[in-house]
């Protein structure tokens, strides 16, 4: 068996902790940038029924669906 003095095990333990709380922290911020929101214009629809205003993930869509009433909403290009 390997002997080690109090010391030298506390300092273990306490480095063994640091690497856990890094992991879990790279792992938190991975986490935040994979589902980050962002708004602008080009994601910020509104319901032309309801007057409800959302956000749509995908960028590149024009249309769609009110998330309140189930309308069509279409995003008109602003210039
Ligand atoms: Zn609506």
């Amino acid at each position: 068996m390997i002997g080690i003095d109090l010391t030298t095990g506390l300092l273990i333990y306490l480095f063994l902790w640091l690497i856990t709380l890094v992991v879990l922290w790279i792992r938190e911020l991975r986490r935040i940038k994979a589902h980050d929101w962002s708004i602008s214009n080009n994601r910020l629809f509104r319901c032309n029924s309801c007057h409800y205003s959302f956000l749509m993930k995908d960028e590149q869509a024009h249309i769609a669906r009110c998330p309140r009433c189930n309308a069509m909403c279409i995003l008109l290009k602003k210039q």
